[in-house]
């Protein structure tokens, strides 16, 4: 008898569920997404391996959303509006936002946010937007008959369960809806080689004021890190250690997991992921020890909260109708089928550093989103997109455009299209344009 496989029984799977758009995953691409079929008319169901709404911005504790701002004709301006503006706003009303930062002289500004009040912001939000939401449940297998998606398995606190789907929306993150219905992805740069994961954690306890004053700009922790690099194991250059909405918590960005062979962890490997969550855990202990013996305002510092899970930053990227290119990114590229904007630069997570490319035109910093960039390519069924950090982009297109503001406008764009393509037949680009303009959506 083979050790190698086993062969399961066929079996019969209750159908759960029958919607007209399905949204796997819950970051900013499939809560864009969601709301955005909802708003059109359709019936949304969303389904979510956790509990909780918010993709890496919760379970993996980002805290933070970079992308919605960027420079325009010279002014730092918000460059990605629609609907993630509602998400924003509720997170704000709950006490849980925090003043935009700015880095980078001025290159950069972002929008961090407290974990728990994204979570109940984002319930509200897609309990008003009339969206089903089904936690606890792993897409782990799909049903293909005649080139398009019938129904999508589900493993829930249930058992497996059916859910019979018009239109597919895969917000996954890591393309698992697409990989199982048979699309063709590229994983990392197709040579062994993705973007560094990372375990974020927040810090608490923090004497504000002295801490501010040793590391409150960004970047500024780089110089008592290199002071200290001869009795502490750094697992990378360029920390990121900045202050939360209350000043005596702050975010770190500031690990890096590889693999036996030193690569990046690759999230699609069991054992390899396995092996990251307690090395994320180890470094952090180590870098909890520099900050309370070497930085000023951090002695009496303490863990506050180690995320559910590793931060993934890139695996599958789907092969779309359009691959968005690090190169189109820098120099600003636009499309007539735009559907939103990236002002993310390139931020690659390299062995033991982060690489910044910037946009060329420091003064327009930003490029167009294509809409085909969320079609998947033949044999793809063709009643499926992808959104998100797994989109159509290039291992260098990614390395930018994975940011949350460029996920909202994908999972927006995505969201709307489906739900008109089920209303009216073949898909109108000025139409689609239109209506994602009337929600707030910035194109141009
Ligand atoms: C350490 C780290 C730091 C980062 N820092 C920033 C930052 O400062 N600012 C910023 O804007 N971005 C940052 N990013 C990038 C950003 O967080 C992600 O690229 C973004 O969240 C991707 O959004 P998404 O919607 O495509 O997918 P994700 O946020 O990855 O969400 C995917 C969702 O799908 C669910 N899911 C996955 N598979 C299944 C399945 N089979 N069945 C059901 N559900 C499933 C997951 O649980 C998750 O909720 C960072 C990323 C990392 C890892």
């Amino acid at each position: 008898m083979s050790t190698a496989h086993i062969t399961e029984p066929a079996r019969q799977t209750p159908v759960l569920a029958e919607c007209d758009v399905l949204v796997v995953g819950a970051g900013p691409a499939g809560l864009a997404a969601a709301v955005s079929a909802a708003g059109q008319g359709a019936r949304v169901l969303l389904v979510e391996r956790y509990g909780f709404l918010g993709g890496m911005g919760t379970a993996a504790a980002v805290t933070n959303f970079a992308g919605l701002y960027g420079r325009r004709s010279g002014q730092m301006q918000r460059l990605v509006g629609g609907v993630c503006t509602e998400l924003i706003d509720r997170i704000d009303a709950l006490g849980g936002l925090n003043e935009p930062q700015d880095g980078m002289a001025g290159r950069i500004r972002v929008l961090s946010y407290d974990v728990a009040a994204y979570k109940c912001a984002a319930d509200q939000w897609l309990t008003d937007a009339g969206v089903q939401v089904l936690f606890h449940a792993l897409a782990c297998a799909v049903q293909v008959e005649a080139g398009l998606i019938q129904s999508v398995v589900l493993e829930t606190r249930s058992g497996r369960r059916a859910v019979r789907a018009r239109q597919v929306i895969d917000a996954s993150g890591d393309a698992d809806v697409a990989a199982l219905a048979g699309a063709a992805y590229t994983l990392g740069d197709g040579q062994g080689h993705m973007l560094y994961p990372s375990t974020m954690f927040r810090i608490g306890q923090v004497d504000a004021p002295r801490a501010l004053a040793a590391v409150g700009t960004f970047g500024a922790i780089d110089q008592w890190m290199e002071a200290a690099a001869d009795r502490y194991a750094f697992a990378r250059r360029g920390a990121i250690l900045r202050p939360q909405r209350n000043p005596s918590q702050w975010r770190a960005n500031v690990t890096q997991l590889r693999n036996a062979q030193g690569l990046a962890v690759d999230a699609t490997d069991a054992w390899q992921l396995s092996e990251a969550e307690m090395q994320g855990r180890r470094q952090i202990v180590e870098y909890m020890a520099f900050l309370r013996n070497e930085v000023p305002g951090f002695e009496q510092a303490e863990m506050a909260e180690i995320p559910a899970q590793v931060g993934v930053r890139e695996t599958r990227r789907v092969h779309c109708r359009h691959m968005l290119d690090g190169e189109e990114v820098i120099t600003g590229a636009s499309f007539d089928d735009r559907i939103g904007l990236n002002a993310w630069p390139i931020e690659s997570h390299v062995d033991g550093a982060i690489e910044w490319r910037h946009f060329q035109d420091p003064d327009n910093a930003f490029n167009q989103l294509p809409l085909r960039m969320l079609m998947p390519l033949e044999p793809a069924p063709t009643n499926l997109w992808v959104v998100g950090r797994c989109a159509g982009m290039t291992h260098s297109g990614q390395s930018a455009a994975r940011a949350s503001g460029a996920c909202f406008a994908m999972g927006q764009a995505a969201g709307t299209a489906a739900a008109m393509v089920l209303s009216g037949g073949s898909l109108q680009v000025p139409e689609l344009q239109r209506r994602l303009r009337a929600t707030g959506a910035i194109l141009d």
